[in-house]
């Protein structure tokens, strides 16, 4: 019986017999791009897109008819205008890796879907809810649907963890998107899917999605190609959330 070391041994000498190289498994080109190593966690790397850095909304416009976006900016922070809502981003994407720091106010009042809702839609299809949702909610101990929850990918995927913190903490979403592919005639090739780390857990490993996520009835996927990013303005009475720090990185299409 060979095992084991033997085993190794013989199959190295298998592949010395046929005349294999180890370089020749080797991938040199093209060279991998430098990105410099982040200092703090949350910084954005350099070769970031800077979609919010506590200044102006100037990265953002209403998703209704695309005027300059006008939630509220003071102290580093903006904070969601439920009046005008909800806000994307100027440009389009495709594969990206985002990063966005949200808050539930202090004083949240409220309970279960009324009770600091917002959300990030990883791709708008459209001006108000349309596109892929992961839900901005106080999940601490306000219990609801969990595939409603905060960092569920809604009505599709419950989170793997609840690592939300309290109302008035900042929280942190690091999230990997691959936007769902279409061939020519709008046919879906490949559905999205999707990894979410909320405050550094891990909450949607590679989830992969069934269509745009709605709130009745069941999801369905319709051809689009690099879309915005947006920020929901929910219509519940709770008092608005905030943000800030938000950047996404561009990832080239599989
Ligand atoms: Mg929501």
């Amino acid at each position: 019986m060979v095992g084991g070391l033997a085993a190794v041994s013989l199959a190295v000498a298998q592949t010395k017999s046929e005349g294999a190289k180890p370089e020749e498994t080797e991938v040199w080109k093209p060279a991998v791009p430098v990105v410099a190593p982040v200092q703090n966690p949350g910084a954005p790397p350099s070769d970031a897109i800077i979609l919010f850095d506590g200044k102006n909304l100037d990265q953002w416009v209403s998703a209704l008819d695309k005027s300059p976006a006008v939630w509220t900016v003071e102290g580093g922070v903006f904070t969601v205008n439920k009046a005008r809502g909800n806000i994307e981003t100027k440009r389009s994407f495709r594969d990206y890796q985002l990063h966005l720091e949200w808050r539930i106010p202090a004083n949240i009042t409220g309970s279960g879907q009324a009770r600091g809702n917002s959300g990030v839609f990883l791709a708008s299809t459209g001006p108000r809810d349309q596109g892929y949702e992961v839900q901005i909610l106080d999940s601490y101990g306000n219990a609801t649907y969990v595939n409603g929850q905060a960092a569920s990918v809604y009505k599709q995927h419950p989170p793997l963890a609840n690592a939300s913190r309290k109302p008035g903490e900042w929280q942190t979403y690091d999230i990997v998107w691959h936007a769902p592919v279409f061939g020519a005639d709008g046919a879906l090739t490949t559905p999205a899917n999707v990894t979410v780390i909320h405050n550094g857990v891990l909450a949607q490993d590679h989830a992969v999605l069934a269509g745009e996520t709605v709130y009745i009835g069941k999801p369905s996927y319709k051809a689009h190609g690099p879309a915005p990013i947006k920020l929901q303005a929910h219509g519940d009475p709770s008092e608005p959330i905030s943000f800030r720090n938000i950047w996404v990185r561009e990832l080239t299409p599989r």
